[in-house]
């Protein structure tokens, strides 16, 4: 079968690869007909996820049809086709019981933090992802979900990941009615955030990045009021200080991640800013543009070792910091529903449809941010 191959930082290639087989009998096969690629694999792209091994096939994001069942699967048959969480989760350990569907013990055992992952590294279980024409998929009875019908695919394929990722952190928010929440980040997570900020009663929604056209799409879709800390030439935190009376935002969202720890802090302004290079800007900042008192919800991905939080303004402020990977299972009820009646649209954030050959030029056009790309998608049954 066809499968996106990862060579090392920045290389990615699609090679033919031996077909998964079933390994356990709650297992199923599941031949993909769509794979997103997401910030989250740009991590690994990077090369910044600890034991990204050369080989591993990436994609956590992706639906098909069920092709082949273990002996123990009882709730999916051949034929069903089905989206699937990017957590991998048995639905049956202790942490799956609270809910907790991405900190899993049992599809991650040797691992003291997250759960399985699909293509995300030997740190997160070492499963082969869905970039591929076919894909294996634990826990068969838990996990996938079969696409409601009528659903649009490029709809039901965010709701894997993104559209459960944004409203959890708008969940973590704690968002009351009438706050003003600011969200870091106008990827796709930061943009689905910003929209599901307005379900939970937010009153005025302001979202930072340094890319113009993902804000110019957010103040649209969202909508949301932006601020581009790049070419505004001032410093987000006091911008932000300014717009809420210098009392800071009720809730700060970041969704950003460790795309900011790097160099990305090298082409800000120039200008000194808040943090020390090396750190990552966009945690410090929602640390610090956040009221005292305050909520800053992360949902943007750091890695085990990251050791980032400037602790003395958490503590002399008072703040709560929320975190985790989402738990899509959790929200896939509400959320399939709100897709249905349009309070979401998710499938609007796809730019780029790409087949599986061209894998390369996907992560490149998403990486560099070229031709206005927001969400690209790997399309196997056009
Ligand atoms: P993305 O890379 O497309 O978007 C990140 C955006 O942040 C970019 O538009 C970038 O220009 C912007 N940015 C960089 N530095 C910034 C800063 N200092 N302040 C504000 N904006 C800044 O990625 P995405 O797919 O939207 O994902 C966003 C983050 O969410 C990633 O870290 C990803 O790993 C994470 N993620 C988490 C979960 C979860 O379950 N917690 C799930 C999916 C994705
Ligand atoms: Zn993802």
């Amino acid at each position: 079968m066809l499968a996106m191959d990862y060579r090392g930082p920045k290389r990615v290639r699609a090679v033919q690869k031996p077909m998964p087989e079933i390994k356990h009998p709650e297992d199923a096969i599941v031949k993909v007909t769509r794979s997103c690629i997401c910030g989250s694999d740009l991590h690994l792209y990077n090369g910044n996820v600890p034991d990204t091994r050369v080989g591993t096939t990436f994609g956590h994001e992706f639906i098909g049809e069920v092709v082949e069942v273990g002996s123990e699967v009882t709730k999916l048959k051949v034929g069903d086709m089905v989206l699937v969480p990017f957590n991998i989760a048995c639905g049956r350990c202790s942490f799956c019981q609270q809910g907790l569907f991405g900190n899993c013990h049992e599809s991650n055992p040797m691992a003291t933090a997250v759960g399985g992952i699909f293509g995300y590294s030997h740190t997160a279980g070492g499963f082969h992802g869905g970039q591929a024409e076919y894909v294996r998929v634990p826990y068969a009875n838990f996990g996938p979900t079969v696409i409601p019908e009528g659903m649009d695919p490029d709809d039901a394929v965010l709701l894997t990941d993104v559209v459960p990722t944004g409203y959890q952190a708008a969940e973590m928010a704690g968002i009351q009615p009438g706050d003003t929440v600011v969200v870091f980040g106008a990827g796709p997570v930061g943009i689905m955030a910003a929209r599901c900020a307005w379900l939970f009663g937010a009153g005025r929604v302001i979202v930072l990045d340094h890319v113009d056209y993902r804000l110019e799409f957010v103040k649209h879709y969202a909508p949301a009021e932006v601020y581009n800390f790049k070419t505004d030439m001032q410093d987000p935190v006091l911008f932000l200080k300014k717009q809420t009376d210098w009392l800071g935002a009720d809730c700060v969202i970041d969704a950003v991640g460790a795309e900011a720890a790097g160099d990305v802090l090298q082409t800000i302004t120039g200008r000194k800013l808040l943090v020390q290079a090396g750190s990552a800007t966009a945690v410090h900042w929602a640390i610090n543009s956040v009221k005292k008192g305050g909520i800053v919800s992360i949902v943007g991905v750091y890695g085990p070792t990251d050791n980032l939080v400037p602790i003395g303004n958490v503590l002399n402020k008072g703040l709560t910091l929320r975190a985790n990977q989402a738990s899509v299972k959790r929200l896939l009820p509400r959320l399939i529903e709100h897709v249905q009646n349009g309070v979401i649209r998710p499938k609007e954030l796809i730019t780029h449809r790409i087949p599986l050959e061209e894998v390369a030029d996907g992560y490149r056009l998403f990486s560099d941010k070229l031709d206005n790309c927001i969400k690209p998608v790997l399309v196997m049954d056009s």
